[in-house]
């Protein structure tokens, strides 16, 4: 039986989190970092795979990436 969970993008890496949206195990450096504004002012941070972080039905920051590209 294997202990170590390993991410499931890069598969290498540690599981560090996962994601918010699909909930796809992340290593750190496959990980994108976000903080979700809950619109009454507070904020929290979120990790998410890389295809979610583009994703503006899953994150409500990613209709902003597209324009920062
Ligand atoms: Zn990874
Ligand atoms: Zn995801």
């Amino acid at each position: 039986m294997e202990d170590k969970a390993l991410c499931d993008i890069c598969t290498k890496a540690k599981v560090f989190t996962k994601c918010l949206g699909c909930a796809v195990s992340l290593c750190e450096g496959c990980a994108c970092f976000e903080l979700i504004g809950s619109g009454c002012g507070c904020v929290w941070p979120a990790y998410y795979c890389f295809a979610c972080v583009h994703d503006p039905h899953i994150n409500p920051n990613a209709v902003f990436k597209e324009s920062d590209k």
